[in-house]
């Protein structure tokens, strides 16, 4: 039975994965959890699952933590900033389920894989901030890293007893987020509210927010390059409307694969577990009856100007995909506070890329300490478009 630790468990990913967890009982069994805040939520999660861990960064309650958590019969709790690194360092398992979101997942991912711990990671920023690091730690500790991201995982699923010599094209797909067909322009206006209704998935609202600019795209570019060590021309995204494709592979012959289902980050999250092996699972069903038809869009990057600057980000290398990643991350927030507009987005972060000094991302000192110029540059360029009375105080 496999051991797994679940950071970022109250989360939408966290919640799917316990999902999951819970119908292959027999298999896997959770040995730690981790949140940021709610800290509730989190003892909730303990009482059913009965983990051996607990991390919290920001405990509203500590004394009831421990006590709650001793009652519980939980040997270890972790309180503060860097919980969830001291969690996956300090603890047994066999696997580390990483969805936390944003940076702050790096730090635990590098942990875990250095311990030759497996890792089914959701949390892509890190492999955007630290991809040459997280994927070299793993090869040298003979760790398995399996991504969780839906398109990801479904090109693992296509290359499965294929040699990676013969890929000519990753097509990443994206239904195109609530913005399909709308220019840069229009956009101005768009309410937080607005950005949250995507048209096929229920995530955070950090990746939300990404799949309405689609930067989570561009994040996911420059994830398929490092989990797959392809070149950023071999990666390609199209449009593609239902989501049942959730990638596709194009090989040197010409011939495609695909990998498809009703879209659901359970099964994705099933075979992160699971793999090589397949289970036999009722989480997910499908029926190709009911996928009439199937559409695809090419996708302009003067429409999505998010898409782009990973592509740029990509070239410039480096810290400069960890910049970015952060600065997104911070422009989101302030999006999601109604301080800047939708479209001050991407001018936060291209501005923040070409601000920040580009360090070589061979170290896990680099990557935080641009991380944390990239924040900081960000939040000061979110003061200048800051939107007063309705509009906005410059560019
Ligand atoms: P949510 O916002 O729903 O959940 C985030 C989880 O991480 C919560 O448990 C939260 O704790 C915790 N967390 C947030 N920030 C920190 C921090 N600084 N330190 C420690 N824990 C933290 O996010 P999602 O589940 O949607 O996304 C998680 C990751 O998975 C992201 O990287 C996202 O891009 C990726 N992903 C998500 C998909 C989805 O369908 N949702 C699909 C593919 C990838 P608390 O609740 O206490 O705030
Ligand atoms: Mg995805």
């Amino acid at each position: 039975m496999k051991s797994v630790l679940i950071q970022g468990a109250t989360g939408s990913i966290g919640s799917s994965a316990l999902s999951v967890l819970a119908e292959q009982r027999g298999e896997f069994r959770v040995t730690g959890l981790a949140a940021r805040s709610r800290q509730n939520e989190l003892l909730d999660l303990a009482r059913i699952w009965k983990p051996k861990s607990l991390a919290l960064n920001d405990a509203h309650d500590e004394t009831a933590l421990r006590r709650e958590s001793e009652s519980l019969g939980v040997d270890s709790v972790f309180i503060g900033e860097d919980a969830a690194l001291r969690q996956a360092a300090g603890t047994e398992y066999d696997v580390l389920l990483n969805a936390m979101v944003g940076g702050a997942g790096i730090a635990a991912t590098l942990s875990a894989l250095d311990r030759g711990k497996s890792v089914a990671l959701a949390n892509k920023e890190t492999l955007v901030a630290a991809g040459d690091l997280v994927m070299e730690s793993a090869k040298r500790n003979n760790a398995q890293l399996l991504p969780i991201d839906s398109e990801h995982s479904a090109i693992l699923q296509c290359l499965a007893g294929e040699s990676w010599s013969g890929i000519r094209t990753l097509w990443l797909t994206t239904s195109g987020g609530p913005f399909w067909g709308r220019r840069q322009s229009e956009l101005h206006d768009v309410t937080p509210e607005q950005a949250l209704k995507h048209p096929t998935w229920v995530m955070g609202a950090k990746i939300t927010i990404d799949s309405a600019t689609l930067f989570n795209k561009g994040l996911e570019v420059i994830e398929a390059c490092k989990l797959f060590g392809v070149d950023p021309a071999a990666v390609k995204v199209i449009r593609h409307r239902e989501s049942v494709i959730h990638s596709m592979v194009e090989f040197t012959d010409g011939s495609f694969k695909a990998q498809l289902s009703n879209p659901d980050m359970r099964l994705p999250i099933l075979y992160a577990l699971s793999h090589p092996n397949r289970v036999v699972s009722g989480l997910v069903a499908s029926s190709p009856s009911d996928w009439s038809a199937l559409h695809f869009d090419e996708v302009s990057f003067q429409d999505f100007p998010c898409l782009r600057l990973a592509y740029d980000a990509l070239d410039r290398g480096g810290t400069i995909p960890c910049a970015m990643s952060a600065a997104d991350e911070v422009a989101v927030q302030a999006f999601l506070e109604k301080r800047i507009s939708f479209t001050a987005i991407p001018e936060i972060i291209e501005n923040t890329m070409n601000t920040v000094t580009n360090r070589s991302a061979d170290s896990l000192e680099n990557i935080l300490l641009s991380d944390a110029e990239a924040r900081q540059a960000a939040h000061s360029l979110c003061r200048t478009h800051e939107i007063v009375a309705g509009d906005l105080k410059c560019s």
